[in-house]
């Protein structure tokens, strides 16, 4: 239903918004946000000014609140997943500050029960139902990537050992070819391995963390799922990918308070967000020139970004009244590229 009326859609863009709830210790009766019944709208209060006046509205495919749940919010995104079997390149990518409940939306809290799965593991136990409702009539092969863009260095997550290898990106032009094809391809046959090779990933994601700069919110982390989907009678076969991106923190830092490798980091960050944003704003603007090449982040995503390629971004507002600036400019972000 998401993709009926191709013709309304700017570059087939989809846009979610989705607000955490607050966390123990928090303000919590302080909010600033309010999602207004279920017309996608969402008004953000500017705390300094009380009243109307204060207020501002953005508009969203869709905006979930604090309540919902993981499997509601899967609900509206495995459409997605049907289009990947169907052929489609679909990215999936989470914006927002740190704090926000980006890795909660696409992985999940830590040791993550059935039901508090993101969309990487619902995403993958659902591409494993449909192969096994067809699979008299459909083979279908799935292998992941995982890798990490730092600093505009490319990682792979699933290198055995030693994945301090600098790994090129390049252009798609097969449609089972890979924007890394260094990085490990890994097979899987279940979602327990998908949750097995998540985990995997994720350890080698967090090197020399510390409290304040946690490696894990200073690069973009993306697993890449690729479907090859053959038809036993006729021995045709169909290519799908789906890019599922948890991104950096897009936090502005003080460049009065940081120094050195912060300030490289935060640049990076900066950079690679503002060329995504370009990129996705020029696909609105149909026709326009769109600019990949600005960096590794959108180079790896090309296949996935325009064309027929289907995009869901979520939005994801920390809900606290401190936070009132940085959503403000997390949904400024939004709507320039819905
Ligand atoms: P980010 O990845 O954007 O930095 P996290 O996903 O780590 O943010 O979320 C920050 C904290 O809030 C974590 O403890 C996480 O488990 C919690 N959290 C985020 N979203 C939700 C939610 N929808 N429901 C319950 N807890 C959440
Ligand atoms: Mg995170």
């Amino acid at each position: 239903k998401l993709f009926n009326d191709l013709q309304d859609l700017k570059g087939n863009i989809r846009v979610f918004c989705r607000i955490r709830p607050f966390l123990p210790g928090q303000s919590g009766n302080k909010t600033i946000v309010d999602s207004i019944g279920d017309n996608g709208q969402l008004v953000i209060s500017n705390p300094s000014k009380p009243g109307k006046e204060g207020n501002k509205t953005f508009k969203f495919n869709k905006v979930f609140g604090p309540t919902a749940t993981q499997a509601e919010v899967f609900s509206d995104i495995q459409p997605f997943i049907q289009s990947v079997v169907d052929g489609y390149n679909v990215c999936i990518f989470a914006y927002g500050q740190t704090g926000a409940g980006k890795t909660y939306t696409m992985t999940g809290p830590n040791d993550a029960t059935e039901e508090e799965w993101g969309v990487n593991y619902r995403s993958l136990n659902n591409l494993f139902k449909i192969s096994q409702n067809r699979k008299t009539t459909t083979e279908y092969e799935v292998g992941v990537q995982m890798i990490e863009i730092y600093n505009d260095q490319v990682r792979d997550l699933l290198a055995a050992k030693g994945s301090g290898k600098k790994m090129g990106v390049t252009n798609i032009s097969q449609p089972n070819g890979l924007a890394v094809p260094d990085a490990s391809m890994l097979p899987v046959l279940s979602t327990s391995d998908v949750i097995d090779l998540i985990d995997v990933g994720f350890k080698n994601r967090t090197v020399s963390a510390t409290a304040l700069n946690e490696r894990s919110s200073r690069s973009h982390s993306i697993v890449t799922v690729h479907v090859r989907v053959k038809d036993l009678k006729s021995g045709n076969c169909l290519y799908g990918n789906l890019h599922l991106v948890d991104l950096a923190g897009s936090e502005r830092v003080d460049r009065s308070e940081v120094t050195g490798d912060r300030l490289k980091e935060a640049q990076h960050i900066n950079k690679s967000l503002s060329a995504l944003g370009d990129v996705i704003f020029a696909l609105a603007q149909k026709g326009a020139h769109v600019p990949y090449r600005n960096s590794k982040l959108t180079q790896v995503l090309q296949s996935s970004l325009g064309g027929q390629a289907k995009t869901l971004m979520f939005v994801q507002l920390n809900p606290d009244i401190t936070s009132y600036s940085e959503s403000l400019s997390t949904l400024k972000f939004a709507e320039r590229v819905s």
